[in-house]
């Protein structure tokens, strides 16, 4: 790995810039140490950004006295859409094409507008507002700044801070629960309006027309503000802002600097007859000769273990209507035993019952027996920090004395749609 030294210089931190950091530190470093301005735009970027361009007006023309009716509103997504779509748009999925996506986004203005209007269920404060606060780190003053896509007054009084999303994927309360984003915003609406007794924090997903809230208590802001303090002070003592290769890798904008796509960016610029010469592109390729054997005998066995259950089903028919147990064949005999046994329901085969049994079983002294240490999920739940203040103390000191580091290494193969497309 590369050892250059660096150092970040920023005042300022977003909720986003610190997510960035905490996905990938060597993402960061491009973006906000060494500064290279690189943005990717994507059909979902295009669309996020003319939906809530959208809405900024919609809102606007509220705050203001006038609903606007569906068609005005849908001309500032229009507009904004086809302003936004242009040649640096980086599309990935053949299947949909420039009108599929302008449909979706303008599917979400219909649905967002005909569940709300006419937008009297609150009162908007602020669109796009930009919100902050100063926070001391290390002896340092830093400032955590933002904008919230709207800021409303509920007719209870509290202050909701508005996010709309497009995202395709519809998330959990659990992960509402633990987004900062808008978390940070609230601490910065809470200095701007001590007064404010009740903050909610709201998402739109406006893809789905499901809106999730989340409220924060004390505790739960104090935590997120040293949390936040303690990712400021991880990314100043930084100086090495090591990769870490993820999913997000498919959409970073600088895997052409990255050391961990070397290979890949060398490959794309051999000519096709050196590339196949090349020891990495030799051992990939004999990699994916496997993987497509390898798949071709678990189709095979699939199909075979589901003819043997037929011919275990034929002969148990077959054994029974005779009154016999044990069936002769030219080479072999099978037994048959037949017996009654309960099922339980599953986690994979009824979740609903599965669910509502465990939950009944954990409420008597029957769960000190039947229940099992879940290694996997200990881990994961302190990955994802699932727990708070001593119980993820608890959880820490669990895996520090019983867990041993070990060094695991996973390939996994990913398709090229055309094989001499190396980038
Ligand atoms: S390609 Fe992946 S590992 Fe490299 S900087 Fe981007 S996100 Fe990080």
């Amino acid at each position: 790995m590369e050892t250059r030294l660096e150092e970040d210089r920023s005042l300022k931190f977003s909720p986003s810039k610190l997510g960035v950091y905490r996905n990938c530190p060597r993402r960061y470093r491009y973006r906000y140490v060494d500064k290279i301005s690189r943005t990717r735009k994507t059909p979902e970027t295009v669309v996020g950004t003319a939906v809530h361009a959208a809405f900024e007006e919609l809102y606007a023309l509220v705050a203001g006295g006038k609903v606007p009716d569906l068609g005005l509103i849908q001309g500032v997504y229009d507009r904004e859409f086809e302003a936004g779509w242009d040649e640096s748009v980086v599309e990935k999925d053949a299947r949909f094409a420039r009108g599929d996506w302008r449909k979706v986004g303008a599917g979400c203005v219909e649905l967002y507008y005909g569940a709300h209007h006419p937008f009297s269920e609150d009162r908007t404060v602020a669109v796009e507002k930009r919100v902050g606060f100063p926070i001391l780190v290390d002896g340092h003053e830093y400032r955590i700044e933002g904008f919230v896509d709207r800021l409303a007054l509920a007719p209870d009084g509290a202050f909701e801070i508005v996010d709309y999303k497009t995202a395709k994927s519809l998330p959990n309360q659990e992960h509402a629960d633990a987004d900062w984003q808008l978390a940070l915003y609230e601490l910065a609406v809470r200095r701007e309006w001590p007064d404010a007794k009740a903050v909610r924090l709201k998402w739109h997903y406006v893809r789905h027309g499901k809106t999730l809230v989340s409220i924060r208590d004390d505790a739960a802001r104090a935590r997120l503000l040293a949390d936040a303090g303690a990712l400021i002070s991880e990314i100043k003592r930084d100086h090495a802002f090591e990769p870490r290769p993820g999913p997000l890798c498919d959409w970073c904008e600088y895997r052409d600097l990255c050391p961990v796509f070397a290979h890949p960016v060398k490959v794309a610029a051999l000519p096709p007859a050196e590339r196949r010469h090349d020891d990495g592109v030799r051992l990939v390729e004999a990699y994916a000769e496997i993987e497509e054997r390898r798949k071709r005998l678990k189709d095979e066995l699939k199909a075979v273990e589901a003819e043997r259950e037929k011919a275990e089903s034929d002969i148990a028919d077959w054994a029974e209507s005779a009154g016999v147990a044990v069936v002769a064949g030219a080479r072999a005999q099978a037994s048959v035993t037949i017996r009654d046994e309960t099922l339980l329901p599953t986690k994979t085969g009824e979740a609903e019952r599965h669910a509502a049994l465990e939950d009944e079983v954990r409420r008597t002294p029957l769960w000190a027996d039947v229940a099992r240490l879940d290694g996997h999920a200990l881990l994961e739940g302190l990955k994802a920090r699932r727990w708070t203040g001593e119980l993820l103390a608890l959880a820490e000191s669990l895996v520090a004395r019983y867990g041993r580091r070990a060094r695991k290494r996973s390939v996994r193969l990913k398709r090229r749609a055309d094989p001499d497309d190396q980038s």
